[in-house]
């Protein structure tokens, strides 16, 4: 039997990009042969790193993985995978609070596209409870993230907050 190109999408905001991400990146990235991850314009959200900016520290942290590209999109994650020929769409679990807001997504996506499967990655225990919004928090106060995320963010959020 021929098989088939697994193509998938990893979508999210990625405001800075952390261990919790990377960590989805990895997995994802051995059992799909194509990865793209869609950086969101959000125009709800005021993002602390502007596109450009997030989608540097993403290609930064990601260049070891040859199935692995970063673009930004704007709308529907449904027509992102579909103008880029992808029938999966990644995302990451943390916690059962994730739970929620995430089936209704996949729901709707689902209903939207039913030709697109979205698929689950559970973190990594040590990940569990981190967000880009507690690196942004713990950065903020001056504390070390380093645990958290890569260097060259934890660079770029000292200069955010710091200047320097
Ligand atoms: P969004 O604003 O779309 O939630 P995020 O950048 O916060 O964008 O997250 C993108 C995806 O990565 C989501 O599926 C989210 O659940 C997942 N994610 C974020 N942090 C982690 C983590 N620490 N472990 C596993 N998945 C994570």
């Amino acid at each position: 039997m021929e098989k088939t190109m697994v193509k998938a999408i990893y979508p999210g905001s990625f405001d800075p990009v952390t261990y919790g991400h990377l960590d989805v990146i990895e997995r994802a990235s051995k059992v799909v042969d194509e990865l793209i991850i869609g950086v969101l314009v959000n125009s709800n959200k005021q993002p602390l790193f502007s596109m450009e900016e997030r989608i540097h520290l993403l290609r930064e942290t990601t260049k070891n993985y040859r199935n692995v590209q970063v673009k930004s999109f704007e709308g529907l994650t449904v027509n992102f995978a579909r103008q880029n020929g992808a029938k999966v769409i990644i995302r990451g679990l943390r916690a059962v609070t994730d739970f929620e807001s995430e089936m209704q997504i996949a729901q709707t996506n689902h209903s939207i596209e039913p030709e697109i499967e979205t698929m689950f990655f559970t973190t990594s225990l040590q990940y569990s409870f981190l967000s880009s919004t507690i690196a942004k928090e713990v950065a903020f106060y001056g504390s070390d993230v380093s645990k958290l995320v890569p260097s060259v963010v934890e660079e770029a959020l000292r200069v955010k907050y710091t200047g320097n």
